[in-house]
């Protein structure tokens, strides 16, 4: 046999051999997928007399506000093919126009869209403002302290985003994005993803990004030391962009031929959401919602991995963000629509653990902030790394 020949077919061999460890992961994803649409067929159904709860994501960008070359009829599709009932837009900021006013707002089939901001401050800090104003390029001459106090004069939401590039912790702040999926999903090995999602993505891509994610532990300990000290919301960011991929030919229009794109919004919409928890018998407007994220009546859910609507964390009748006292008798409650692991944490701290059950009970150690995470089981040790759901803290008081 020529040379030539033989290097050919060892090339070819080796070529093969690469691809067996993607056939082998494509065999598990589809495990993986099967036993979570089961799953998701044997939930149970939770009881709330109090709330109904919607679904959705905060932080999302379109091309009005730059880095992203998406359009609005991308949005609106995405959000209503993944069934979202919310989406907060938070564009950045432009000295030439109100990109707040040019981004989507109000329904859109049956997709609610909130216009809102991402703005800078003097203090190189990174804030969400919902809603939006025409003050937004403005901010960044003003201290983090006055941006708020600004923003809370005229009734607007001020959220941290980006935790671990935020400095002024003491500025009365409304929220902590303690997960930033776009952040996640870029950081994952675009060589393996390509080759994960060219032998799996048109099946189960929600599982190609979720097995990478890890639990955001500093920005839990940010959000943990802050809460203990003044109350505030925990939720986590979509921050959608649509622009995460590579392509061999394209032109100025914005066509892409030989491409991938690794992040489109819909695909985004149903990796990770947030459930958010409205008084029965109002209807799911922008004033209701926002009340909702203000007061911490929220939960994150990586529903790519199982469906957690029906979640509760309460005491009593308390729910998440409410404030108690230790001198009422009761228990902290946690209730799951699947078997699964809980971690319960006061002021930070690991208080407690319980694994293979759907309703968990936990005696209050005392006064203190309480928030819990779950943890899927029987999805296999990659999907162990991330909680499924992070709750908001149940705030409890000493005896007055
Ligand atoms: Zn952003």
């Amino acid at each position: 046999m020529k040379l030539a020949k033989r290097i050919l077919i060892v090339l070819a061999v080796l070529a093969v051999l690469s691809q067996v460890p993607f056939a082998y992961r494509r065999y598990v994803f589809g495990e993986t997928a099967d036993k979570i649409a089961s799953d998701n067929a044997a939930r149970r159904h939770v009881e709330d007399a109090r709330f109904d709860e919607y679904t959705g994501i905060i932080h999302a960008h379109s091309a009005i506000g730059g880095h992203s070359k998406a359009t609005f009829d991308e949005l609106i599709a995405g959000a209503n093919a993944a069934g979202l009932n919310f989406v907060v837009m938070t564009e950045h900021w432009s000295d030439a126009f109100d990109t707040s006013a040019m981004t989507l707002s109000g329904f859109h089939g049956n997709t609610l869209f909130v216009a809102g901001n991402e703005i800078d401050t003097a203090d190189d800090d990174r804030m969400l403002m919902v809603p939006g104003s025409a003050d937004a390029a403005g901010l960044r001459r003003l201290s983090t302290r006055d941006v708020v106090k600004k923003l809370h004069d005229e009734q607007r939401l001020a959220l941290v985003t980006y935790p671990e590039r935020f400095h002024s912790w003491r500025a009365d702040i409304d929220g902590v994005e303690v997960f930033n999926l776009h952040t996640a999903a870029k950081s994952i090995n675009r060589f393996t993803a390509l080759f994960d999602l060219i032998w799996s993505g048109s099946s189960y891509p929600e599982l190609v990004f979720a097995r990478s994610f890890t639990r955001p532990d500093e920005n839990l300990a940010k959000f943990d030391s802050y809460a203990t000290e003044d109350k505030t919301t925990l939720f986590a960011g979509t921050d959608a962009h649509s622009n995460i991929g590579f392509y061999l030919l394209g032109d100025e229009t914005g066509h892409r031929f030989f491409g991938v794109k690794l992040d489109p919004y819909e695909r985004m919409f149903r990796i990770m959401r947030v459930h958010a928890l409205i008084p029965k018998g109002t209807p799911l407007t922008q004033e209701n919602l926002l009340a909702a994220i203000a007061d911490g009546r929220v939960f994150v859910g990586i529903d790519a991995l199982g469906d957690s609507s029906g979640f509760r964390f309460r005491f009593g009748d308390r729910t998440m963000g409410e404030r108690a006292s230790i001198s009422e008798s009761g228990t902290l409650t946690v209730d799951i629509p699947l078997k699964s692991r809980v971690i319960l944490y006061k002021n930070g701290q690991k208080a407690a653990e319980g694994s293979g059950n759907d309703h968990f009970e936990f005696k209050p150690d005392g006064p203190g902030v309480y928030r819990v995470e779950v943890y899927r089981e029987g999805l296999g040790m990659a999907y162990q790394a991330m909680p499924w759901i992070m709750s908001n803290p149940i705030y409890i008081a000493p005896a007055s």
